[in-house]
């Protein structure tokens, strides 16, 4: 079996402790993908100081050089693509069409972030005094600690430290224990691109000891997380306590709207890609099916049929659809949701049970599960599952149905199927989410545009396209006084 490595001072290292943890694959658990290093607080330390080097070197090199740097990591990422998708797939557990598709948001990132090299804007603005030049520009700002979850285990990562590294940082990267593997090829991509060896750091191990040395490390000024609400909390409150910046990307309870209008074929396709593609974890994901009454029944139906023929397995095995979900205590998670739907007084329709037919005894599988005569404020309605859990909830028109959708904490994505384009408009204003598609699923997120929640999903900020590069970039100003004499603001014009 092979043992991986961290990668900390530019060089492939084993963990201070000599400790190691195995990756199993989901979907047989009796596939050891690989031991990977159990780190400790004194792996992040000398990461973090050996990073500083690095930002020392990288901070000056011009950004489009960086760029030309996430250009060839774009290139060795296509070239990869295959090889990328099916380790990723072994790690992870979900289909390699899904993986394929998650490797090239990292491509699609990559060539984004080579571009923004020559962007990279300021602006220049006009000064209220003569002969003075007043400009801003976008300033690298040190050590970013990136701390990502199982079920992007290359896109999220790619997200955070493509950007982070176009804008000059250097970058201490901690994947999610489950997929170490993929972040792994991720470090050997960049380091063949070209980007100095200390500029990125890999750190494996556990959330509790690696994730939390970086949140608290003193010389970490840039978190970014994205994982559970639970854990972002704790992240978020070590973070304010610091006052470092912190981008928390978290959970979702997000729901898909069938309008009586609305083309039921294309809603149905939409909703079992949206609920058990990536068998319900993504943070994305359509876990609440808010159908209006006049075709609820007919839908319900149609959905139950396909529902039932979805093909779990191994999901590099063609024909596969759903995969198992991450581990053991993910499924026994899901597997308490229909206790709680049963005591809630909602209709098992379809699912709610382990899947354990040939092939599958060893993976961790469940059966797509679909409840109905779910109420808008239970548990069903409120709590994410992260599994392929859908609650159905009828409603009787769209203003009803505007309200279940933001009864709850979190504020995703959302979805509307209709075809009449005044409430398709209204639903973009009412719906309180960071995303809404109108005709399409709850997922299918572009590495070019935003990404991000409103209420308890997020707290403002926003991965992808423009806006990210702020999160990872310090606005600078300067001003040119050029007159030769003493102007005074505010004072000497007023
Ligand atoms: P998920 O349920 O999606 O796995 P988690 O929030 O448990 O979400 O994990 C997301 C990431 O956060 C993982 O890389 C995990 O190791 C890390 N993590 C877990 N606990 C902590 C913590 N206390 N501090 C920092 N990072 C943590």
């Amino acid at each position: 079996m092979t043992t991986f490595r961290n990668f900390i001072a530019g060089e492939w290292v084993a963990p201070s402790t000599g400790e190691y943890f195995d990756n199993v694959n989901p979907a047989d658990a009796r596939d050891v993908v690989g031991r990977f290093p159990k780190s400790t607080r004194a792996d992040v330390d000398r990461a973090v100081e050996s990073a500083w080097r690095g930002f020392a070197v990288w901070s000056r090199t011009p950004a489009p050089a960086r760029g030309d740097v996430l250009r060839r990591v774009g290139d060795l990422l296509a070239a990869r693509k295959e090889e990328l998708a099916a380790l990723m797939t072994r790690e992870m557990g979900k289909p390699l069409q899904e993986t394929r598709g998650d490797v090239q948001e990292g491509i699609d990132t990559a060539y984004y972030a080579a571009t923004e090299g020559r962007r990279l804007f300021g602006h220049v603005v006009p000064s209220e005094l003569r002969n003075k030049w007043a400009m801003t520009y976008r300033r690298p700002i040190g050590v970013c600690g990136l701390i990502t979850p199982f079920n992007f285990p290359l896109a999220i990562p790619t997200w955070k430290a493509f950007p982070a590294l176009l804008c000059g940082n250097a970058v201490i990267l901690k994947p999610a224990e489950d997929v170490p593997h993929t972040a792994t090829v991720l470090v050997e991509v960049l380091l063949e691109a070209g980007l100095p060896p200390e500029v990125i750091q890999l750190v494996h191990g556990m959330g509790e000891t690696v994730g939390a040395a970086l949140v608290e490390h003193p010389r970490v000024p840039v978190v970014s997380f994205t994982g559970s609400t639970e854990t972002g909390s704790i992240v978020g409150q070590e973070c304010g306590r610091r006052h470092k910046r912190l981008s928390l990307e978290m959970g979702g309870k997000n729901a898909q709207i069938v309008l009586d209008d609305a083309d039921l074929d294309l809603a149905l396709e939409g909703v079992l890609w949206g609920a058990f593609g990536t068998t319900g974890q993504r943070c994305t994901a359509t876990s609440r099916l808010i159908v209006q009454a006049g075709v609820h029944d007919r839908f319900v139906a149609m959905l139950e049929a396909r529902a039932k023929a979805l093909r779990l397995g191994d999901g590099r095995q063609a024909g596969t659809d759903v995969g198992p979900l991450i581990h053991a205590a993910s499924r026994e998670k899901v597997e308490s949701y229909v206790g709680v739907g049963a005591e809630q007084g909602a209709e098992l329709v379809t699912g709610g049970r382990r899947a354990e037919g040939a092939g599958l005894e060893h993976g961790f599988f469940f059966e797509p599960t679909i409840f109905t005569g779910v109420t808008g404020g239970s548990r069903l309605d409120q709590e994410e599952i992260f599994g392929p859990v859908l609650s159905v909830i009828r409603v009787a028109d769209a203003d009803e149905a505007f309200r279940v959708n933001n009864g709850v904490k979190y504020g995703l994505s959302s979805s509307l199927y209709t075809r009449d384009l005044n409430v398709a408009f209204r639903a973009m204003q009412e719906l309180d989410n960071g995303i809404t598609y109108v005709n399409a699923p709850t997922i299918g997120a572009e590495a070019h545009l935003p990404f991000g929640g409103v209420k308890e999903t997020g707290n403002g900020h926003r991965e992808g396209g423009w806006e990210v590069y702020e999160f990872y970039s310090e606005t600078k100003v300067c001003y040119v006084d050029y007159s030769g004499t003493l102007q005074r603001a505010q004072i000497d014009n007023y």
